[in-house]
């Protein structure tokens, strides 16, 4: 059963509600569908040690772990403001849109 829904979508500026960069905004990179999570750019970054590899010569690289989507919240586009999301079917399709402003975040 997933019928979970998940409102964020790669490339969506995202609001960080806990963890150590709450209140932070960055893009989402990735999202994982089946762990409800998603991975934003600069957020959530651990230092790994890497063994060194073909493609690596091996050191400590920045990776950035996953975020439940439900500690982040879709930043709007228009109004730069974290924003609850309404969902509503235009022309068969299924948009997002902003509760505060209206904007449709995305375009079709
Ligand atoms: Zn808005």
């Amino acid at each position: 059963m997933r019928n979970r829904k998940i409102k964020i979508k790669k490339g969506d500026t995202v609001l960080l509600l806990a963890g150590k960069d709450k209140g932070k905004k960055g893009k989402v990179l990735e999202v994982l569908t089946d762990k409800v999570a998603a991975i934003v750019e600069r957020m959530n970054v651990a230092k790994r040690h890497q063994r060194p590899s073909q493609n690596f010569p091996g050191g400590i690289i920045d990776k950035a772990l996953p975020i439940p989507v439900s500690k982040l919240m879709l930043v709007c586009p228009r109004c730069g403001e974290p924003a609850r999301v309404s969902s509503k079917e235009v022309e068969g399709k299924r948009l997002r849109g902003c509760v505060r402003c209206g904007e449709v975040v995305d375009k079709v």
